[in-house]
């Protein structure tokens, strides 16, 4: 029987903030936390429970779902989140600063990953807001880069402040050729483009701006963010005949919902 326990005790390295509304944090990887670029893990933090009389020590660990941002081999960890005022997870785990024990699962999860798919030419990842964290983890994979021609970034946020990692992405380079396509919604902001995701892929602005199609043969899609985004695209894409795995079938598409 494994008697090991289900989660090991991490410390908070640093916290990098972005956006009032937005933040990465880094923090330790035990040797036991093995994962696959593009899934996620579950992390904890400790706050006070005075409210709970059945609880003693005064104290419960609040568990969220974070996507890791860093590639596999990674020595640490990174994770990239939206800042909720009086949030149970974020609030307490900025309040705590570096130095801080953040309690990590053992277990990963999620089937946003590569291995899901056949070859083909290109790779699409469509995020909006902090979705973006899966796909930095698959573009830091060697694999990544050999195993297609075009790696196709697109990031859709409300506000510019909000385009997180826009240089570390533009500044990566490798075998496969990467387009990083921004979408900011709600300001005119130069260089990105300013329709929703599924609008742009609606009307044939996402394709003609990359100078590629999204077809069944060529292209596979990661989507990540948004439910009604996700939903709204999904749809789009199956009408072009891009479908998520099945047992024994290997799709085209793969998604995970933020919420
Ligand atoms: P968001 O509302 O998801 O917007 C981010 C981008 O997605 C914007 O460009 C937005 O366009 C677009 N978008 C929104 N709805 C869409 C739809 N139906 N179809 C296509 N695109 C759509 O904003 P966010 O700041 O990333 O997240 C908003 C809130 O969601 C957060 O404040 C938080 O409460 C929650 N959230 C929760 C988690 C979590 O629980 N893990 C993670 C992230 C966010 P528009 O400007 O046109 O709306």
């Amino acid at each position: 029987m494994n008697t090991a326990p289900k989660f090991t005790a991490e410390t908070l390295l640093s916290i990098r903030p972005w956006a009032p509304n937005l933040f990465s944090f880094t923090m330790t990887r035990g040797s036991a936390f093995q994962f696959v670029a593009g899934q996620f893990a579950r992390l904890g933090v400790k706050r006070a429970d005075p409210d709970d009389p059945k609880n003693p020590s005064g104290e419960k660990i609040v568990w969220r779902a974070y996507s890791v941002a860093s590639p596999s081999q990674a020595k640490e960890l990174e994770f990239f989140s939206v800042a909720i005022p009086d949030g149970e997870f974020s609030s307490q785990l900025v309040r705590m600063g570096p130095g801080a024990i953040v309690y990590l699962e053992r277990i990963s999860y999620g089937f946003l990953t590569l291995e899901r798919f056949e070859p083909a030419r290109d790779l699409w990842m469509l995020s909006t807001g902090t979705g973006l964290a899966p796909f930095l983890s698959i573009l830091g994979e060697t694999g990544t880069w050999s195993a297609f021609d075009n790696l196709i970034v697109v990031h859709s946020v409300r506000y510019p402040n909000e385009l997180a990692y826009a240089d570390e992405i533009r500044a990566l380079s490798g075998k496969a050729r990467l387009h990083y396509v921004p979408v900011v919604t709600r300001r005119r902001h130069p260089g990105a483009l300013s329709e929703r995701v599924p609008a742009l892929i609606e009307s044939g602005a996402l394709e003609s701006h990359v100078g590629l199609q999204i077809e069944r043969s060529a292209s596979r899609v990661l989507i990540c963010g948004n439910p009604d985004m996700i939903t709204a695209t999904r749809k789009l894409l199956g009408l072009r005949g891009l479908n998520p795995s099945r047992r024994g079938t290997p799709g085209q598409l793969a998604v995970e919902n933020y919420w």
